[in-house]
Formats: structure tokens, C-alpha cells, sequence
């Protein structure tokens, strides 16, 4: 393109580019029109186009939050503040086996209500909820899984046992639906009741769609601790047998017995990759967050109580302060709580940096985006690494981190013209002050938006201005495989 023949709606100019290939940073100027980057670099500027000083501040593509349960959170609450405050642009929904839709039903199990309150599941069809995220656009792009959990619930009177052949071919077809509405593969949460009884042949079965296209199957394995190298054997094979890449969730070691096996299980990652694709995301955080459930609780150092409907006024407490009260054991007081969700401190923080330093890891912030007390990792994930990670520990440098939060996210989950800044490129975008971009959420006050993400742009559109969300809602469905071409 030469310069007398540039247009551009704005300009961001003096920033450090930060490409999200994980090459090094350059200074340059970047261009935006129509929603694509019309050019990156240097080049001169088109008369009356404005103008957005850059200069100390670094330029990088959108983050892609690589594992998110916000796919009712999007349709309530359209701006999306938790994530474009710390940057990010496009989210992958329907984790842990646990999607919105194919699911239209009054009452709903555990864990499906992570996802929100029980009126929010009123899609029948795949193609139902991405039509009405048409309609009615958030902020942020979407990447859409359809959850093995989600099928059972809609298929099987009894999920405490494995499917029949039936249930398996009507699973079958929901899935079909679903992929052809434009899911971008299969997750599953066989860690939790509506799917434990589901055996790795059932889940094979089922998934038999993904054959020929270009999905993932991205699971909360069934073990997480004691027993998680045979749960990560068993989603190996069923990747090997669909012939699709596997996303190792929220990837961890819980319980002290096994903190440190990281070693372990990240060796076992690096050698499956050079035979099969495989990749994982994780949070910064020592802890994690789910239902209130005895296993976890056992296993963690403390425990924090997120939400209870049995006794309210536990919410943003600690478990073991819940139980003196009560004059309850464990046991029963997890009775007496329930329906409730927890965060559970349960890893070891030097296995959660060797996880995030591997070459596979993405970020994802798996937050529970209505929990009235939730875990930061909603609010604060991406700036808190890059506060801690980078700034603190150095652990990564920041192209580096900004690498697993944009381009490769983008390669492994095949999300086509975003996660780089290249010309042609959708103009996901977001500028930030590399020396103060922090988080704010902390577990006791977790509801609060970063620092120092000075704005984000979504298809070109101004959704963050560093303090306040935009009146635009520029976020799109994303559809696997779509292409470049359109414009090249
Ligand atoms: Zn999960």
C-alpha cells in the first residue's frame, strides 16, 4: 500500500508494537480503517486522520481470554467490564463441559449454575444462542465451545450413569448442531457429577463430529491431583481417536501432596506435542474456584466460600470460620451450604510459574462472572500477569506473555485474523502503560477494574478509554475458519 493511498478512521502513533508472535518489540505507527489494520509501522500519516498518542505506552493485539464461563455473562451484561478493563477482546465460552446452550430448562444441576442464574438457560439450540449474541452484541468477540455436561443435562433423565446408545445419538446430534452454528469444538468437565459417570468411550463417541474438522476438545480433566496422569492419558487418546487438538484447562496440581509434580505432568504435555497437537491454559493465581464441594475443600490449605443459597451469610468468608459457627464438620456444613461455590487454595505457587512458563500455556481467566464474591481471576487475570509475571518476578519477558495471551491462542484454538498486529488483521487492539498496568481485584475486594489499560479497541471500536466502558458493543461470533481471504 503506498502512502498517498492511505486512509485510516485513527491512527496510534509513537507506541512500542508488540506484534503477538513474541518477536521483540519495535516503536511504530499503527493504522486503523474499517475495522482491519491498514498498516503497521512506519509510514506517512493520511491527512485528518486522528491521532492517538502511543508514545511510553505498548500497542498489542486484543488478549484472547483463553478459558471463560461468560457465556450468559455476555448477554446480561453486554459492555463486559471485567475483561475489556484488563484488555481483552475476545472470549472462549462453554468450558468444563458446562455451555449456556443446547440447554432450555427451568431447573439446572450443579455445576451449570456457574454459568448464572437458571433463566438464562433458554436456548434449545447452539444456533438459537449465537443468534440472539447477534442481536444483541457485547463488547468483546466470542469463541464458542459446546459442553459434553450441557448435552447429558439435555439428553439424559439420569446423568449418574453412562449414556446409552440412544442418548449418545441424540448427544450426537446437538453436537452436529452446534458445530454447524459455528462452535469452535467440545469441552468437557467429566471431574464433575453430571458427567463423572461418563466413560472415556462415551465422550469419544459423542464427539465423533469433530472427525474432519477443525475443532478442539478442551477438558477439566476428571483428576486434577492423585490421579491426574491417567485423566490426561485418557484425554490424549481421545484426541488421538477424534483428531483434534487437545486444551488442557486451567492446568494444575492440587493438594500439597502433589504440588511439584508439575514437573511431571508438563514433560508428559511436551512429549505428547510432538505427536499430536496439544496445548493448556492456566491463571496466575494459587487458587482455584468451583462449587462447594468435600473433595476440594479436603485438599486445600483454606478455603473461601463465593456464594450459598442453604446460608447466605457465609458469602466472603472462610470455610473453616463457617464451620465454628455453625458447630458443624465439614461434611455437614457443605450440606447445610448448599448449592454454594468456594475458592480453594490448593496449588503450589512455584508449579503455577513452571505451568505458565511452558511454550503451550495461554492465559485464561476460567472467572465465574456471577459469584457475588468471586475469585479476582475475573477482574484482574491478564494485568495480574502482567504486574507479577513480567514486572515482579520476570518471569516471562512481555512479549513473551503477550505472545500466549494473543497469537498463540489465536493458532491453537484457530481463531483466523486476530492475535497479531499485521496489516489486514481485525483491529483488536490494546494500548497500556507497561511500568504501572496492574491488577486490582484481590480475594478480599475481587470486584474491582484494572490500572493502566489505557484503551481497547474491538473491529476498530473504542471499548475502554482506561476509565469507562464505550457505547459500542462491536463484538462479533466468531466462526472457525474464518477466513483472511475476504479482504486479501
Ligand atoms: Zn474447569
Amino acid at each position: 500500500m503506498t502512502a498517498s493511498r492511505l486512509q485510516a478512521d485513527f491512527i496510534v502513533a509513537g507506541a512500542t508494537l508488540i506484534d503477538g508472535s513474541g518477536g521483540p518489540a519495535r516503536q511504530g505507527d499503527l493504522a486503523v480503517l474499517d475495522g482491519r489494520i491498514a498498516a503497521v509501522g512506519a509510514f506517512e500519516h493520511p491527512a485528518g486522520a486522528p491521532v492517538v498518542d502511543g508514545r511510553g505506552r505498548v500497542l498489542a493485539p486484543g488478549f484472547i481470554d483463553s478459558h471463560t464461563h461468560d457465556d450468559g455473562y455476555l448477554l446480561a451484561h453486554p459492555d463486559m467490564l471485567p475483561k475489556v478493563s484488563q484488555g481483552i477482546t475476545t472470549v472462549v465460552t462453554g468450558n468444563c463441559g458446562i455451555s449456556l446452550a443446547p440447554l432450555a430448562r427451568a431447573e439446572i444441576p450443579q455445576p451449570l449454575d456457574l454459568l448464572g442464574p437458571a433463566p438464562l438457560f433458554r436456548y434449545g439450540t447452539f444456533r438459537a444462542w449465537t443468534d440472539a449474541l447477534r442481536d444483541t452484541p457485547a463488547a468483546v468477540n466470542v469463541v464458542p465451545l459446546v459442553g459434553h455436561t450441557t448435552l447429558r443435562v439435555a439428553v439424559m433423565e439420569d446423568t449418574s450413569r453412562a449414556a446409552d446408545g440412544g442418548e449418545r445419538a441424540a448427544m450426537r446430534e446437538l453436537l452436529e448442531e452446534a458445530l454447524d452454528a459455528g462452535a469452535f469444538g467440545v469441552s468437557t468437565g467429566t471431574f464433575y457429577p453430571p458427567a463423572s459417570a461418563a466413560p472415556t468411550d462415551e465422550i469419544i463417541d459423542v464427539c465423533a463430529p469433530l472427525r474432519g474438522r477443525p475443532g478442539v476438545y478442551a477438558t477439566h480433566l476428571r483428576d486434577e491431583a492423585d490421579h491426574i496422569v491417567p485423566a490426561m492419558e485418557e484425554a490424549l487418546l481421545i484426541g488421538r481417536e477424534l483428531g483434534c487438538r487437545v486444551v488442557f484447562s486451567h492446568h494444575k496440581l492440587a493438594g500439597e501432596r502433589n504440588h511439584g509434580r508439575s514437573r511431571e505432568t508438563l514433560d508428559l504435555i511436551s512429549r505428547a506435542a510432538a505427536t499430536q497437537p496439544v496445548c493448556l491454559d492456566c491463571h496466575p493465581y494459587p487458587a482455584t474456584s468451583t462449587m462447594l464441594r468435600l473433595d476440594r475443600a479436603r485438599l486445600a490449605s483454606r478455603t473461601m466460600i463465593t456464594w450459598s443459597k442453604g446460608y447466605p451469610q457465609a458469602t466472603g468468608r472462610d470455610f473453616g470460620e463457617v464451620m465454628a459457627e455453625l458447630g458443624l464438620d465439614d461434611e455437614a456444613a457443605i450440606a447445610r451450604l448448599a448449592p454454594a461455590g468456594a475458592i480453594y487454595f490448593l496449588m503450589d505457587p512455584a508449579d503455577v510459574n513452571r505451568i505458565f512458563a511452558h511454550p503451550l500455556t495461554m492465559v485464561g481467566s476460567d472467572g465465574l462472572p456471577f459469584d457475588p464474591h468471586p475469585h479476582p481471576r475475573q477482574w484482574g487475570t491478564f494485568t495480574n500477569v502482567l504486574r507479577t509475571l513480567v514486572r515482579e518476578r520476570r518471569l516471562l519477558s512481555l512479549e513473551a506473555a503477550i505472545h500466549k495471551m494473543t497469537g498463540l491462542a489465536a493458532d491453537q484454538y484457530g481463531i483466523a485474523g486476530r492475535g497479531r498486529l499485521r496489516e489486514g488483521y481485525h483491529a483488536d487492539l490494546v494500548l497500556f502503560d507497561p511500568a504501572t498496568v496492574t491488577d486490582v481485584a484481590t480475594f478480599s475486594a475481587p470486584i474491582q477494574a484494572s490500572h493502566g489499560i489505557q484503551a481497547v479497541w474491538v473491529n476498530g471500536k473504542r471499548v475502554w478509554d482506561g476509565e469507562r466502558t464505550g457505547a459500542e458493543r462491536p463484538g462479533q461470533v466468531l466462526a472457525p475458519g474464518d477466513a483472511l481471504s475476504r479482504s486479501e
